[in-house]
């Protein structure tokens, strides 16, 4: 069963001519999976509409920030009621205030946060932060965590770049690349190992504590926590990348779940709500220094938008309840095993990694730690596997360097119906 896909061939067509790729942003291009991307005409709850008139089971969920679901009638209500009263004004809000102080509530090391409007600026941000702080210029990152597309972020960052076989981007400027350490993630010795030779010329490190961009890779036990140590030792500001696993290894993010105080955090996202929002945040010391408090600067027109405002208070509000969780974490549950049962069943040798409501099968029989790990699975049977879940109605990212994410919304039977998919691609490829 081929899927009909002539309006979104056409489409693809079109935007070609006039947009690199035919997309704004590479991975969805579907270079490594092969074939059209779909061109989408609307979605709801789990569910994601091309424009042919296909429905799928979503698991891509905007990449991330889809957590309640897509147009959850909160969410597009209070939307609609806050543009009635104006879309941005360039001043502070009241809303600005209060979704900062949830999100503190929540992320208890970020005492003082400013709002952005993407994860790339919030990561951009705190790392200037950290400069601007420590007096330093290098940063440490590790292999396959991706945050962000600044330069002097792009070396060695996961998914899009690993995909597309670009270890670090043309148009980063040498000077900047060589301020970027890029160790392998999950290897305290060599984290260790820089810092004796060059720890007091670091201003900071920057990790995804769990990787989400180059599938689901979990931090070792001690790993976290040896970062920490360390860091602390040579006075090099750590920082939680957590615009991915933000609310979505649980509440409180991976700090919560790992019990580690990073002195900065950046976030997106989820707390956008659908809308483009990023924040940087971090301890009192290093966030005074940012402007009009400090001499480090950063800005944005429009930035706290009062539309991108509401819709991160909205998801929050639901995220907040104490059911919510519990509810996501079930619904997770299922799908592991579900996923599971079905390549055992298939007879194929696959690794499925989970953190909260974010996932990864990879095609492999070796564990995953670090983005070589990953890059040694068989990506050929992920693409394979991709194909044949999208032509039974499930949507899965068009990579299989990337995690695949849980909403709300997601049933039991939509669960069944994947598992079921699950089962007849296992044995397909
Ligand atoms: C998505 C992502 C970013 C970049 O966020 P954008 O909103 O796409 O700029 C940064 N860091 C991590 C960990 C991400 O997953």
């Amino acid at each position: 069963m081929a899927l009909k896909l002539k309006k979104s061939k056409e489409l693809f067509r079109k935007a070609k001519r006039i947009i690199p790729g035919g997309v704004n942003s590479p991975v969805r291009a579907f270079k490594s999976v092969g074939g059209t991307p779909l061109f989408i005409s609307s979605a709801k709850g789990s569910k994601i509409y091309d424009v042919d008139r296909n429905e799928y089971i979503d698991y891509v969920l905007s990449w991330g920030p889809m957590i309640l679901g897509h147009s959850h009638p909160r969410i597009v209500n209070a939307l609609k009621k806050a543009a009635e009263k104006g879309t941005s004004f360039g001043a502070p809000t009241p809303l600005e205030v209060e979704l900062a102080g949830m999100v503190r509530k929540a992320y208890p090391s970020m005492e003082i946060m400013r709002m952005v409007n993407s994860g790339t600026e919030a990561t951009m941000s705190a790392i200037r932060a950290a400069r601007g702080f420590t007096g330093r210029d290098r940063i440490v990152k590790f292999e396959g965590c991706y945050h962000g597309h600044a330069d002097g972020l792009l070396v060695k960052a996961g998914s899009g770049a690993a995909t597309f076989g670009v270890p670090t981007s043309p148009g980063v400027p040498r000077d900047y690349a060589r301020n970027t350490i890029t160790l392998p993630f999950n290897d305290l010795k060599a984290f260790r190992k820089i810092c004796d030779k060059t720890g007091k010329n670091i201003a900071c490190v920057i990790i995804e504590p769990v990787v989400g961009n180059s599938g689901c890779i979990l931090p070792m036990p001690g790993y976290l926590e040896g970062l920490r140590k360390i860091t602390k030792k040579y006075g090099i500001v750590l920082i939680f990348d957590e615009v991915m696993t933000g609310f979505r290894v649980s509440y409180g993010g991976a700090q919560k779940v790992f019990k580690i105080k990073p002195d900065m955090t950046c976030l997106g996202k989820v707390i956008g709500g659908g809308l483009p929002v990023g924040a940087y945040g971090g301890n009192r010391e290093i966030m005074s220094r940012i402007a009009p408090d400090g001499p480090v600067y950063q800005a944005g027109t429009l930035s706290g938008n009062p539309l991108a405002m509401t819709a991160g208070i909205e998801t929050l509000k639901i995220l907040s309840r104490p059911e919510t969780y519990k509810k996501l974490m079930a619904k997770s549950e299922a799908l592991e095993e579900a996923m599971k049962k079905a390549a055992a069943r298939a007879g194929v040798k696959t690794k499925f990694y989970r953190a909260g409501t974010m996932f990864c099968t990879y095609f492999t029989d070796k564990e995953v730690h670090n983005f070589t790990d990953a890059s040694k699975t068989d990506m050929a049977a992920f693409a394979r596997f991709f194909r044949s879940m999208l032509e039974k109605g499930v949507n899965l990212a068009p990579s299989g360097y990337e995690a695949g994410f849980i909403s709300l919304a997601h049933s039991q039977a939509d669960i069944n119906k994947t598992a079921r998919a699950a089962y007849q691609s296992f044995k397909d490829i």
